[in-house]
């Protein structure tokens, strides 16, 4: 029985996490609160985890194996947990980070009666056991539940135009060509890095962790409801932000 939520912030995001704490709090019978960056509430000297982030790095998209525990890369992570502004550009295993997270929690606060709701700056990613390589998530469930702000833009596939306007680029110049390019020539619908419209989309995300811990079960089959695991971000600005925002079922739970 989940009894309280926090959601934690991530400032160098646009994500205005008390806006979607406040959504939260009209849908829950539970006090919604929010706290400060994960990583810096959490950090203490009894969980290494700088050294749990170098562990969890994915060097390769198609290698089960992670981490890099080497010096300089140890110390590329403590600065990234000092300076999160500059860090970025590293895919991390959404797995291992939680573990990781979980153990920095207070022992008091770690019970299934209280959510944690950590956005993070950080990309994150889950194996896939069926096709070998690994895939980027928008949120991974559990105690502490990871939302990835980069995770929102980059893991959910874009339209095939922009696909196929990567290679022609490819094809024409040689090189890839800068994301906005692509994002200023492509039509169809897909969120872009800072979207102003990045804070509605994820509500429905943080609703699924507490969702997840209350009933056991992670995603709504329904497309269109907000509990819907999307795979494309059509389908993801469907079910986030496009009226009815819930299935029947869910409607009745959170409506
Ligand atoms: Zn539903």
């Amino acid at each position: 029985m989940v009894e309280h939520v926090i959601c934690y912030r991530a400032p160098t995001t646009v994500v205005d996490v008390e806006a979607i704490a406040n959504w939260l709090s009209e849908r829950l019978s539970v006090p919604v609160t929010v706290r400060d960056r994960f990583l810096d509430v959490h950090r203490n000297d009894d969980t290494d985890l700088a050294e749990r982030f170098a562990e969890a790095r994915v060097p390769s998209p198609y290698e089960r194996e992670t981490g890099n525990t080497m010096l300089g890369t140890i110390r590329y992570e403590e600065r990234a947990l000092e300076h999160p502004e500059r860090s970025g550009g590293v895919l991390y295993d959404g797995v291992q980070v939680q573990r990781a997270l979980n153990a920095a929690l207070p022992a008091d606060e770690r019970g299934l009666e209280t959510a944690h709701v950590a956005f993070l700056d950080r990309a994150i990613g889950t194996w896939g056991d069926h096709d070998g390589r690994w895939h980027k998530r928008v949120n991974v469930l559990g105690q502490p539940a990871l939302i990835s702000v980069p995770g929102l833009y980059e893991a959910p596939a874009k339209p095939e135009e922009y696909y196929k306007e990567q290679q022609r680029h490819a094809l024409l110049s040689g090189d890839t060509p800068p994301r906005e390019v692509l994002e200023n020539q492509v039509e169809g619908e897909f969120l872009i890095e800072d979207d102003p419209r990045s804070t509605d989309a994820l509500r429905g995300y943080a609703l699924q962790a507490s969702h997840y811990l209350a009933h056991g079960k992670a995603f709504c089959d329904e497309e269109g409801c907000c509990l819907f695991n999307a795979h494309y971000h059509e389908e993801l600005l469907e079910a986030q932000l496009r009226d009815p925002l819930f299935c029947a079922d869910h409607e009745q739970l959170y409506g």
